[in-house]
């Protein structure tokens, strides 16, 4: 297998200068380079990030490239409106559900797309064969999509450390449709939880109208699936910091330095999205509806300074410093203030010290990706002592049953949860402590790491099959190939045609009833219809007396309504291909087509004898695909146990009985027709999708037009098709005679 080519906003790394002058690299901390420089280190592919805005000096260059680290360097304008701007004022807050703190600007949006493409740039003129890109993150959610046009047949992995929100919130986000569209180009989209998963697959369906199963989709052009990983911490690194006997010496300073009370630690950048002001206020809450507790709990909170140039931060930090202030001027009691506020960062020994001391760990996200504090002081209780109190917004809640989990926003529950943990017995903790210490030890940041990359394996299998299922698909076909096709097609003794009627044999129209046959086609069908070694079979979605109007003269085999009837060639009858079928829901699902045509100038509904389909071509095109995501969400969650499946075609979708489409229909035909020895059909809809997919390997499957198909032969257009019927009638007449 090729490289791994990381790919991340910032590098892993900030430089100092020497006082020689001459640039040090200095590897930065936190959980993500924690699970990503084993991976680095230990393989041969390079790291790709920017180093911040402006140019990147030689020597620098050359010392990133000593570690494999490629700097991607940015206008520095446009790195502060991607990082400040469309990153950090629209997509964080949000994907964190803080709506009040969006501020979009279109500028900020361009300098975002400007910074995504450039990283593009980068990445593809730094790729090579085999080569597989692992993308992280908010800040490039654009990039996959623009990899894959540059980059086709490289597998393409992202991993979003933020939450991934309702639908009904990212229809809020400016350029959502972009944003989906970019991330919907990578081959495995990794979120932290499943309700994160979920969030993904109905954006992309009710936004994009992308839909996702079990499987993947391929209908974005290539193979994608979403995958739940939820990151973990150096547990090994933790319990090393929380082993080491200097530590102990450091715990009890801390203790004493706390007068022995109890310690509640916060620790958390100073964001918005952390809960801190709700945090003082249930502890705030505790001590005031519990005096007792006045003198003998403290809190002790490290605010970690963050994104300072952004005035929703600065306003942040005034606020958190008001509140401790005003706490600690109500509530200081015989000198002992209540909240001890540090506004630093602090060593990673240091903090191991602080997680050791701590007797309750309190973590109130109002929203959080996952939440790594949490893990981290878990993963660094040897004795099992303590009590983790988490709020159930963060990622980390879905794995952690045993803490004590609360709602930030319910500042008295919060409060009655501090006390619950302050009272707790040591055995009740310690047991606790233990499922939580497990549970953190096994799923820790190398198992992300593997877990990803293991899914990163399947899904670059899926883009390879894919690829070499389809690389002959994606160009028309060859003359050579169109004269093998119809020497074969002569040769045989019983051969079927099947063909899809719109798009297909006559070119798409305004309204059903303008795309009638041709002269031209008819000609054709007659002239294969006479060859008594031949069946013509046209398999269409349309309604029965249409097309036995169409081919009233014609003695073609005729599937109407995808599947549901049939008309013999030479017969005048109809027959139903599958009489026992439920229709019970028409009349319902009647009322709702007509509704959505009365909201959409242009629509109509197409009433067949057991499907109904509602026509979008007509109405103006962004509105008309909106209203048919709409309709579709909305009866496949109204209809969800009704036997019925609402199908897409080609602006029109359509609502017919569960599990009758062109495939079972033409298999069920074919039968009667006995032994074949050439089996040959075309199609450009989906629909036409379960009719290739019944075929055997041996069938001649021609999709018209360019979209992904399971047809591995395409031509262009429908005269190009009825070229080939035409020199089929002409070479089988020829052999005949
Ligand atoms: N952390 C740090 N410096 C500090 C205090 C904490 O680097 O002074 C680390 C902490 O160990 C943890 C990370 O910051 O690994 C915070 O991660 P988390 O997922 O909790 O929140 P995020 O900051 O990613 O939103």
């Amino acid at each position: 297998m090729g490289r791994l080519l990381l790919v991340s906003n910032r590098l892993p790394v900030s430089i100092k200068r020497q006082e020689s002058g001459q640039p040090a690299l200095v590897r930065s901390s936190g959980g993500l380079i924690a699970g990503l420089g084993p991976v680095h280190d230990g393989g041969d592919g390079e790291w790709i990030g920017s180093l911040g805005g402006g140019p990147v000096p030689g020597d620098v260059k050359n010392e990133l490239a000593k570690q494999r680290l490629v700097a991607v360097e940015v206008d520095a304008n446009d790195a502060r409106r991607h990082y400040e701007g469309y990153s950090n004022n629209v997509l964080w807050p949000l994907f964190h559900y803080l709506l009040n703190h969006v501020t979009f600007d279109a500028c900020d949006f361009e300098a975002y797309r400007r910074v995504n493409e450039r990283f593009a740039e980068v990445i593809a003129s730094r790729v090579k064969p085999g080569d597989r890109i692992w993308v992280h993150d908010y800040h490039l959610l654009l990039l996959p999509a623009m990899l894959r046009e540059r980059l086709p047949d490289v597998p393409i992995g992202f991993f979003l450390h933020i939450p991934f929100p309702s639908s009904e919130v990212v229809r809020m986000l400016p350029r959502r449709e972009e944003i989906l569209r970019g991330l919907a180009g990578a081959n495995l989209i990794g979120v932290h939880t499943y309700n994160f998963a979920r969030h993904l697959v109905s954006s992309f369906r009710r936004i994009i109208g992308l839909e996702f199963n079990d499987d993947g989709t391929r209908e974005s052009g290539q193979p994608s699936r979403i995958g739940v990983f939820p990151l973990g911490v150096d547990v090994a690194m933790h319990q090393g910091l929380a082993s080491a006997p200097e530590r102990a010496r450091r715990v009890d300073e801390l203790r004493k330095e706390f007068r022995h009370r109890k310690i509640v630690l916060g620790v958390d950048r100073l964001d918005y999205t952390k809960g801190i002001p709700l945090k003082i206020r249930a502890f705030r809450c505790l001590l005031e509806t519990r005096p007792e507790w006045r003198d003998k709990a403290v809190l002790v909170q490290l605010a970690v300074p963050s994104r300072d140039g952004i005035a929703a931060y600065k306003a942040l930090r005034e606020e958190v410093e008001g509140m401790v202030g005003a706490a600690n001027g109500a509530l200081e009691q015989n000198g002992l203030v209540p909240v001890h506020y540090l506004y630093r960062s602090v060593s990673p020994e240091e903090l191991s010290a602080m997680y050791l001391a701590a007797d309750v760990m309190l973590v109130t996200p109002v929203r959080d990706g996952m939440n790594l504090v949490i893990k981290e002081y878990v993963a660094s209780r040897l004795d099992d002592s303590g009590v983790a109190v988490l709020s159930e917004f963060a990622g980390a809640a879905s794995g952690f049953g045993e803490a004590l989990l609360h709602n930030p926003w319910d500042v008295e529950g919060t409060a009655a949860s501090i006390e619950r943990a302050l009272t707790m017995t040591s055995d009740e903790a310690a047991h606790r402590m233990k499922s939580l210490r497990h549970r953190v030890a096994t799923s820790d940041v190398h198992w992300w790491v593997g877990r990803f990359l293991a899914a990163f394996d399947t899904a670059t299998s899926e883009l390879n099959d894919f690829l070499a299922g389809t690389s002959e698909a994606k160009t028309y076909v060859s003359r050579e190939w169109v004269r093998g096709c119809v020497d074969r097609c002569a040769k045989a003794r019983r051969a079927v045609l099947a063909l899809d009627y719109d798009g297909t044999l006559v070119e798409l129209a305004r309204t059903p009833e303008e795309a009638r046959p041709t002269p031209r086609l008819l000609e054709v069908l007659n002239a294969l219809c006479i060859d008594p070694g031949l069946e013509v079979v046209v398999v269409s979605g349309r309604e029965h007396t249409s097309l036995g109007e169409f081919f009233a003269d014609v003695p073609v085999h005729l599937i109407a309504e995808h599947g549901l009837s049939y008309r013999a060639a030479g017969a005048s009858a109809w027959e139903h291909l599958f009489p026992d079928l439920d229709l019970g829901w028409r009349d319902a699902v009647r009322a709702i087509l007509d509704d959505f045509v009365l909201r959409s100038k242009g629509a109509f509904v197409e009433r067949k004898s057991a499907s109904l389909a509602w026509h979008y071509r007509n109405v103006e095109p962004g509105f008309g695909s909106w209203q048919a995501r709409e309709l579709v969400n909305h009866l496949n969650e109204a209809f969800a146990k009704s036997p019925l499946e609402v199908v897409r075609g080609h602006k029109v979708i359509e609502v017919r009985p569960l599990g009758v489409n062109k495939g079972r229909a033409l298999k069920t035909v074919m039968q009667r027709f006995g032994e074949l020895d050439f089996i040959f059909a075309a199609g450009d809809d989906r629909t036409d999708e379960d009719l290739f997919a019944t075929l055997p390997v041996s069938a001649y499957a021609v999709k018209i037009g360019r979209a992904v198909s399971l047809a591995p032969h395409r031509l262009a257009t429908p005269a190009q098709l009825i070229n080939v019927l035409k020199l089929i009638a002409r070479a089988r007449a020829a052999l005949g005679q």
